[in-house]
């Protein structure tokens, strides 16, 4: 049979229309809408796609945005003091830098950025106090993305508690912050990364598997137990023809609109996937649209904390 696919179109529309009264409520209460700042260094074309939607659903769902452009040739000072006045905005509640920062800034530019942001403003969870409150399970301002993914699971009924969770990827922003999240919700957490020997084996024990890795359909059909539910974190586009008819199959509909565009969306799960498992995330309209709906409660939660805290 194949997978049950989780709408993470429709689950996001739910948080986002949950997320409306609660800013409108605060609009009334604070006579301003919450605010959130958001940095873009660079001209990067994702980065430019990705602001544009953050904008766009920010300010659907009431939000002021505050979109500030620095530009690729910034030297690393010049964000950390725009970051600096963002935090000394009484009406600033929430901060989001753009990642990726221009190669120009350094290596541990984004590091440098994250120290910076104040924590009551971090709506992407990735300052180290944000870090350190997810790991002790009291985060306020959880990372976008996994707790996206929390919700998909849970609103799709999906259960976590006592499941064995593998997550492939460790990175600070998907992965390791995707682990801390199921564990605390009871699931038995291994993570896997680019040294992990043997990684099929692994994934194949898994009830719930977690693909953040950034390489197109590289968990195939092989890696899945039978019935198990599988969430695809990754965005990757594929421009080769071949690459795409491996993935789609000659003569698919996802391959007719690959030969039309020359360029299509893919995760890091092969669409043959959907053959053995439970339960799958598509992309496009998985993991996607949840992260952005994660950034507006973030940003309501922020604006409210700030609140409370006066
Ligand atoms: P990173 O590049 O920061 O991390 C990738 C992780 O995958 C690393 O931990 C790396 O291991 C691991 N990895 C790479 N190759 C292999 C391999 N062959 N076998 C096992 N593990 C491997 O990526 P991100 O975490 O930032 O993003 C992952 C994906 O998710 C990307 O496609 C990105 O575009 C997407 N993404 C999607 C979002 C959404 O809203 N849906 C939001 C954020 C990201 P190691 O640490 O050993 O190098």
């Amino acid at each position: 049979m194949p997978a049950r696919i989780l709408n993470g179109t429709a689950i996001a529309a739910e948080i986002r229309a949950s997320v409306q009264p609660g800013v409108a409520d605060f609009t009334t209460r604070a006579g301003r809408p919450p605010c959130l700042g958001i940095v873009l260094v660079g001209d990067d074309p994702a980065s430019e796609i990705y602001v544009r939607n953050k904008v766009k659903a920010g300010t659907d769902s009431g939000l002021q945005v505050d979109l500030q452009r620095l530009p690729s040739t910034a030297p690393l000072a010049d964000l950390l003091a725009l970051v600096t006045r963002l935090n000394d905005s009484d009406t600033h509640d929430g901060i989001l830098v753009q990642a990726p920062l221009p190669a120009s800034m350094g290596r541990g530019a984004s590091q440098q950025v994250f120290d910076a942001i104040s924590p009551d403003k971090d709506v992407d969870g990735f300052s180290p106090v944000s870090v350190g409150h997810l790991v002790q399970g009291r985060a306020r301002l959880a990372p976008c993305t996994p707790s996206g993914v929390i919700e998909l699971l849970e609103r799709s009924g999906i259960p976590i508690a006592g499941l064995h969770a593998v997550v492939i990827g460790r990175s600070e922003i998907v992965g390791k912050p995707m682990a801390m999240l199921l564990l605390q919700r009871d699931a038995t957490v291994t993570i896997c990364h680019s040294k992990t020997p043997d990684l099929r084996a692994t994934a194949h024990t898994a009830d719930i598997l977690v693909a953040a890795i950034g390489r197109a359909g590289f968990v195939t059909k092989d890696f899945v137990k039978p019935g198990a539910t599988v969430v695809d974190v990754g965005i990757n586009r594929v421009t080769d023809a071949a690459a795409a008819a491996g993935l789609f199959g000659e003569g698919s509909i996802r391959m007719g609109e690959f030969e039309r565009r020359g360029s299509a969306v893919v995760g890091d799960v092969h669409p043959n996937v959907a053959e053995v498992a439970g339960a799958l995330t598509p992309v496009p309209g998985g993991v996607g649209p949840l992260t952005i709906a994660m950034l507006l409660k973030n940003t309501l939660a922020a604006a409210e904390g700030r609140r409370a805290r006066r």
